[in-house]
């Protein structure tokens, strides 16, 4: 199907680190749902060059946000770390996906589980009501390389203002030692029960997990959740892990 695309304008480029950047802007698109991903784009050399990002941002804001890294010799991620306030992208009209609470079961605890970029989309629907409705308990797990690159902490301290125990954050830094932040991936995290220490709960076949980010993560880590006999929740077949990968 045609994308019709909208032309907004920059309105703040937040730099966490030299490759790794949030992108607010403004434009007329249509209303989107937590967790779904729009396009952006730039006309690079007169071609309109676009690329999936998920909305940081939620339906209640007024704005729109992104988080991304810039790639090496990537055909967009460059340019769009080149933009400025007043700057013009181009998005999506109507944004896309299906990660998005209306798609995961219910359940007794809610998990979400990111690398990098990956934390983005459950900013987004954190700020909903939804899974908070929905979850006794949610626990966001954060893995990046460097503890520079936990970004959103602002907002993560907001959540955990306003839901107190029901929250647990657990940052995880894997290059660096951190104070406050465990040193290991997150499926290690997983099968020492780290995480699960940390946050009091177990994951078992009552628990619902979202994972996003990097594929090796992903794959790693359903492997680990299938073998304690949690499925992957596909629309025919209802299960307890729901994924989005970026590459
Ligand atoms: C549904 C969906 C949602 C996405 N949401 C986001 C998002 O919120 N933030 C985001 O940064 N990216 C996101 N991506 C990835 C994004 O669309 C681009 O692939 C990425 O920004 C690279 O674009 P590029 O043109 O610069 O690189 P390309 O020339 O397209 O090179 C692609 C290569 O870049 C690497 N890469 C892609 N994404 C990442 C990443 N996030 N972190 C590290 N390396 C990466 C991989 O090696 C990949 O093979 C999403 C992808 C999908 C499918």
């Amino acid at each position: 199907m045609a994308i019709n695309w909208i032309e907004t304008e920059i309105i703040e480029h937040k730099r966490w680190t030299d490759v790794l950047a949030s992108l607010k802007f403004k434009g007329k698109v249509q209303p989107y749902t937590a967790g779904q991903f729009t396009k952006v784009g730039l006309k690079i050399d007169g071609e309109l060059i676009s690329r999936p990002y998920s909305y940081v941002s939620s339906p209640n804001d007024d704005f729109l946000e992104i988080v991304y890294v810039k790639v090496p010799d990537g055909k967009l991620t460059p340019a769009l770390s080149d933009l400025n306030v007043g700057d013009k992208l181009f998005a999506m009209e109507k944004a896309s996906g299906f990660f998005v609470m209306s798609e995961v079961p219910d359940g007794e605890d809610l998990w979400m589980l990111a690398t990098g970029t990956g934390l983005g989309v459950f900013i987004s629907l954190l700020k909903t009501k939804e899974p908070w409705d929905r979850f006794r308990n949610i626990v966001l797990v954060h893995g990046v390389r460097a503890a520079d690159e936990l970004t959103y902490k602002t907002q993560i301290d907001d959540f955990t203002s306003s839901f107190g125990e029901r929250f647990s954050y657990i940052p995880t830094v894997t290059r660096e030692k951190k104070d406050g932040c465990l040193n290991l991936r997150i499926p290690a995290g997983l099968k020492n029960k780290d995480f699960q220490k940390i946050a009091k709960l177990d994951i078992t076949k009552k628990s619902q997990v979202m994972i996003c980010g990097n594929p090796d993560m992903i794959n790693d880590t359903v492997k680990l959740l299938e073998k304690d006999g949690l499925e992957r929740n596909r629309r025919s077949k209802p299960g307890n892990i729901t994924l989005e990968k970026y590459w």
